[in-house]
């Protein structure tokens, strides 16, 4: 499985053709106004490429960004450990296919291959061969068990999916975690077949400095008003205009880059309403959770001075998994998913260092405890702008990530990993959506 936690790919995923790191935008025909021809909503991946892209072919170009920061769920916080770590998205997922590798090494960034060594532990002990003989070969099990219904076109959920065998075989628990991670959710809350047209091709990759930091550098030259969130968007024959605090920004388009459940939870609004198929689209592609904790340490207290993965065994969901050694620092990120990174994240973020820490003094001892210096969570769920980490399909709703391909009202084009059906839940996705959402708000100008 190609999931955020493991190296392994899901290579029955091969649904992409070669992608474009940049498109070529028709000019803008004539000036109208004394406005922006183009207002983007949402300052991160999606709605960055859009506005780059239209400003570079000669558009008129505004974003507003609700937060104090560009990248919304790309973000490299380079304070609280001391190394830098990327608290939203880390992997250059699919890299084969994925536009950010072929930018990153034009730009100076060094990519590396996440080929850490997995090891999962029963409390303190090791797994042996034959026993990770046995979660390797379910894991294959399961995937083609869900390439099978895929390709069977069967909207149903990933856990039904699997035979009964699969899912009661002693490693079920830890083998779907890969799931939950990728997804955000557990596999009886999203569609096979949604997660079938994924494209997952090519390894994984990490970025030193930071996949936040990538998209920062990409993101320079673009103007972008911060602390502007808008809340309201009028939009009729004639344009478009966006309320904020500071008040109405007057558009002839509008690019919505803002994450899926910021409008099904009703943060962003529109005047009209929107067509209610689109509304729905937004209701069943909600998103999952995925919450990560960095943890310092005064010295080195795990067992190499490789990084690698570690995972506990854990009754039911509720074990995370941790790359140590996070660019040769003391340092350990632990990411936990579905469920279980709802409830920690409920609990508030000293719960959740103090679990982390637990479960590592589990696996390596109390050496841990010992030497913690510090530590820092995210709450992606609870951010106002976010509200969850990466969408997901509901089960019996395959299709709503294309509904919200098409513009509406020749005025409005939607944007963000959640319409990007072959990279959804990622950065490359954010990306590939924007250089869609450009070339069709290019061409709604020119026939307006
Ligand atoms: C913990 C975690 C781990 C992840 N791991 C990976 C990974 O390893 N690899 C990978 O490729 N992807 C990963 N992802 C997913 C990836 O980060 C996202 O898919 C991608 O960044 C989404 O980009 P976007 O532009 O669609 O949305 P966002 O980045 O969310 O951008 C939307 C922007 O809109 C702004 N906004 C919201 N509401 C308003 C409003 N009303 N007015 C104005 N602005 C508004 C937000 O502040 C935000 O800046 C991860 C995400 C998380 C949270």
């Amino acid at each position: 499985m190609n999931t955020r936690f493991s190296s392994d790919r899901r290579r029955f995923l091969l649904t992409a053709g070669a992608v474009a790191a940049a498109v070529a935008l028709p000019p803008p025909l004539r000036a109208q106004g004394a406005g922006p021809d183009v207002a983007v909503i949402g300052a991160g991946g999606a709605g960055i490429t859009a506005a780059k892209q239209l400003a570079a072919a000669g558009y008129r170009v505004v974003v507003l960004e609700a937060r104090d920061r560009i990248g919304g769920r790309a973000f490299t916080d380079g304070s609280s450990v001391g190394v830098p770590w990327d608290r939203g998205c880390s992997w250059l997922h699919s890299s084969e296919v994925n536009p950010w590798v072929g930018y990153a090494r034009a730009n100076g960034f060094e990519l590396v291959a996440d080929t850490y060594p997995r090891r999962v532990f029963d409390g303190e002990r090791p797994l042996g061969q034959a026993e990770l003989t046995g979660l390797h070969a379910l894991r294959e099990r399961m995937n083609a068990e869900l390439e099978a219904a895929g390709r069977r076109g069967l909207d149903i959920p990933a856990e039904e999916a699997l035979t009964l065998a699969t899912r009661q075989d002693e490693w079920y628990a830890l083998a779907a975690s890969g799931l939950t991670a990728w997804e955000g959710i557990e596999p009886s809350n999203f569609s096979a077949l949604d997660s079938f047209h994924y494209a997952g091709r090519g390894d994984d990759l990490l970025i030193p400095k930071g996949y936040g930091n990538l998209l920062a550098h990409y993101a320079r030259g673009v103007e972008v008003r911060l602390k502007t969130p808008v809340s309201r968007l009028r939009w009729s024959a004639g344009g478009v205009s966006l309320d904020t605090p500071g008040g109405t920004l007057s558009a002839r388009v509008a690019v919505v880059a803002v994450p899926s459940a910021t409008i099904a939870e009703g943060a962003l609004v529109f005047s009209p309403w929107l067509p209610v198929d689109v509304l729905e689209a937004h209701h069943h592609l909600p998103l999952g959770l995925m919450n990560k904790v960095a943890l310092r340490f005064k010295r080195n207290v795990f067992p190499g001075e490789a990084s690698e993965v570690l995972r506990q065994r854990r009754a039911g969901w509720r074990g995370m998994s941790y790359i140590t050694r996070l660019w040769g620092g003391n340092v350990a990120v632990g990411m936990s998913a579905g469920a279980f990174a709802r409830e920690l994240e409920a609990a508030g973020e000293q719960a959740a260092i103090d679990h982390a820490l637990g479960e590592l003094a589990g696996m390596l001892g109390g050496d841990v405890r010992r030497h913690f210096d510090r530590g820092a969570a995210t709450a992606w769920a609870s951010d106002p702008f976010s509200r969850g980490a990466y969408s997901h399909c509901l089960p019996g709703r395959f299709g709503a990530r294309e509904r919200l391909t098409h513009p509406v009202g020749d005025r409005i084009v939607f944007a963000g990993e959640h319409t990007e059906q072959s990279a959804y839940g990622t950065l490359h996705g954010a990306h590939l959506s924007g250089l869609r959402a450009a070339r069709q708000a290019a061409g709604l100008l020119r026939r307006a």
